[in-house]
């Protein structure tokens, strides 16, 4: 969907626009599609939204497309909801808010596309652990979707796909309880993150915990070599540096990573 978005509004000449660190999709499509891509620095300290410098980079470069991921991945926080209003009312262009993450953070602009025209919403059944599906939504106004529908393949989603989602989604009651259980099992990863010495541990309101440590590369190559495997963000954009990303697991996972995280400090 963000293909098709990308795809849909390509212009010679015209910006895509995110603020960055995140989804690197946003970019790789862009690129990809010889369209010019503007990063926007999120905050250093939480990596929330600046305002007045995404406000700055809208006039600047009239964006025809601007990605906001709802959390954001892979910081794991919401954007504060009157700056992306703000944001809505400055865009020139469309705006996507990509809520891959909605299952975990239960917060949703899917309301808002009938204030704004220029605001469309993406949700997905992959976070939900079932990523091989390739099925999710994408709800905007209906002369945005007749454009998106020009380009769209025959059987973009295969009717395999749609049968076992449906089949899925009647008992949607089963999923949100496995969400939810992430949910519980993220804030007690969290917490005992926090008690680790010389850690920063980021929020998160997704699947997955951010956080900073020293020697961020060194400490992935322990713990994999543990049998833990984890995402380092080093070198990924300036404001990740020293950073690694842990998707919460099971409580025996997120135990393992926890041991292993702690021998790897105590250099054991
Ligand atoms: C994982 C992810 C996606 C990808 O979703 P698919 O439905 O698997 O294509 C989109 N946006 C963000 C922010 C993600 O983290």
């Amino acid at each position: 969907m963000i293909q098709i978005i990308a795809l849909a509004l390509r212009d010679e000449g015209r910006t895509l626009l995110a603020p960055e660190p995140t989804f690197v999709m946003y970019r790789l499509v862009a690129e990809v599609l010889g369209q010019r891509f503007a990063g926007v620095p999120l905050k250093a300290a939480d990596f929330s939204l600046d305002l007045p410098a995404m406000l700055a980079a809208i006039r600047t470069h009239s964006p025809a497309v601007i990605f906001l991921a709802c959390p954001n991945n892979p910081t794991g926080n919401l954007f504060a909801r009157h700056e992306i209003e703000a944001i809505l009312k400055a865009a020139p262009g469309l705006v996507v808010i990509d809520e891959a993450y909605f299952p975990f953070a239960r917060e949703t602009w899917l309301h808002d596309i009938l204030q704004h025209p220029n605001l469309v919403v993406l949700q997905t059944l992959s976070k939900m652990g079932l990523a091989g599906l390739r099925v999710g939504v994408l709800a905007g106004a209906p002369a945005w979707l007749d454009e998106f529908n020009k380009i769209r393949l025959p059987y973009n989603v295969n009717t395999l796909s749609q049968v076992s989602a449906a089949f899925i989604l009647e008992h949607a009651e089963l999923l949100e309880e496995q969400a939810a259980q992430i949910v519980r099992d993220r804030e007690e990863l969290t917490a005992r993150l926090r008690v680790l010495p010389g850690l920063t541990v980021w929020d998160s309101r997704a699947n997955f915990v951010l956080f900073r440590v020293a020697h961020a590369g060194a400490v992935h190559e322990s713990l994999k070599q543990r049998g833990v495997l984890t995402k380092c963000l080093d070198g990924a954009h300036p404001l990740l540096k020293d950073c690694l990303r842990v998707s919460v697991g099971t409580p025996d996972e997120n135990g393992a990573f926890l041991g292993a995280l702690q021998a790897t400090l105590e250099g054991g």
